[in-house]
């Protein structure tokens, strides 16, 4: 009943169709599974079937998350046969590097080519706690939030697991250069997590996994616009993974105008779903809360917000706008975020501004992708 609403709902959200990516080969490439797609009991099961011994999918794990060789052929514990065997059915890389860019704040802006020519964007940050990956789950969006970026040529399709993981393996690759490692992983770069659901349960089973990336749970970050079946679901799940809500608005009015998924799933089942969520797993959620200038940042949305979310255990990030060219929003001066903030506070509730990174490189999601399909479509 739910999925049907949201079909039909994401079936209103406009879709701009762009013509082939300029990269697209002009056949198309045998495609390959990515290895980095299969959770451990998947690479155990593949190898029984193919007549080898499970226990080499811990040392193949070993080659692939803890040495992070680029070539099977270098996985030298493995018979020459099993390598072969492995190489004739995955694929070690489906990522290409199209663009790395590094801003003054040491983030790191990466842009990727996929196997079938489309576009992606990885961002790397630096924090004082660690260094963190903001990936992304969907080549474009279906969502059609009116301030993304990501959004604005439509869904051109969801991303495997393998190329959502091989993000992190990639950026690991490069820190590995200065012997660093990636502590946190956000799921908040294009796409909508929730929209891909199965992939995005299998990224984090390999990247959570201690022979995997071995990220803890509680470093791992997903953020979802409201697609309210998969929150329960997401709930039932019982990980200790920090859950975010996209909420922008404190009532259903301005959110569905901000929002169109907002028609589909409406605030009162959202917040049911979101007290669901805390009552299960015992765990705070995050609000992410945009502040759009003149649109829903004044110190009443502010009391609103409030009242809506009392007795919710959460914390509220409140993010000034990333100005995106397409988009008309406007930034909230300081006075009024900080005055925005301030009721917040009065109120009780945990509140932190979001700190900016690489905003010199167009690091906010789906901003160097939007350029780069500029260039696709001319
Ligand atoms: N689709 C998921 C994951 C994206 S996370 C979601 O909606 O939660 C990225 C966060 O940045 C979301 O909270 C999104 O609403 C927000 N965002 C998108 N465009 C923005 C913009 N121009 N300014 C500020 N925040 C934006």
């Amino acid at each position: 009943m739910e999925d049907k609403k949201l079909e039909r709902i994401l079936d209103l959200v406009e879709h701009v169709e762009e013509k082939e990516p300029r990269r697209q080969k002009k056949e198309k490439p045998n495609l390959k599974e990515s290895i980095y797609s299969l959770r451990l009991d998947e690479l155990q099961e593949w190898l029984k079937e193919n007549g080898e011994k499970p226990f080499r999918a811990a040392q193949i794990f070993e080659w692939l998350y803890e040495k992070r060789v680029k070539t099977f052929e270098e996985m030298s514990n493995l018979s020459k046969g099993l390598r072969e065997k492995l190489n004739e059915n995955f694929a070690l890389t489906t990522l290409s590097t199209i663009i790395s860019q590094e801003s003054k704040d040491g983030t790191i802006k990466f842009l990727f080519q996929l196997q079938d020519g489309y576009s992606i964007e990885t961002v790397l940050m630096r924090h004082d706690y660690g260094n963190s990956v903001c990936v992304t789950t969907q080549v474009g969006c279906r969502i059609g939030c009116t301030f993304c970026a990501s959004t604005l040529g439509g869904l051109k399709r969801h991303l495997l697991a393998g190329e959502i993981v091989e993000q992190v393996v990639k950026v690991q690759q490069a820190l590995d250069e200065v012997d660093q490692r990636v502590s946190h992983v956000v799921i908040m770069g294009i796409g909508e997590p929730f929209d891909n659901y199965d992939s995005m349960m299998n990224f984090l089973k390999v990247i959570n996994h201690e022979k995997g990336l071995n990220i803890g749970a509680r470093h791992i970050t997903v953020s979802t616009s409201g697609i309210i079946p998969k929150i329960y679901q997401f709930a039932d799940e019982q990980l200790q993974i920090n859950f975010a809500l996209s909420l922008h608005a404190p009532n259903q009015e301005l959110r569905q105008q901000l929002m169109p998924i907002a028609k589909a799933y409406k605030l009162d089942k959202l917040m049911e779903a979101i007290r669901y969520y805390t009552d299960k797993t015992g765990r705070r959620v995050s609000f992410e809360y945009g502040l759009f200038g003149g649109e829903n940042d004044s110190v009443e949305h502010a009391e609103e917000l409030s009242k809506l979310i009392k007795g919710i255990k959460c914390h509220v990030n409140l993010i000034p706008v990333n100005y995106v060219p397409e988009r008309n929003y406007v930034r909230t001066p300081r006075n009024q975020i900080f005055a925005f903030e301030k009721v917040l506070k009065k109120n009780g509730i945990n509140v932190t501004i979001r700190r900016e990174h690489g905003s010199d490189i167009d690091a906010a999601c789906g901003q160097l992708r939007a350029k780069e399909r500029a260039q696709e479509t001319r």
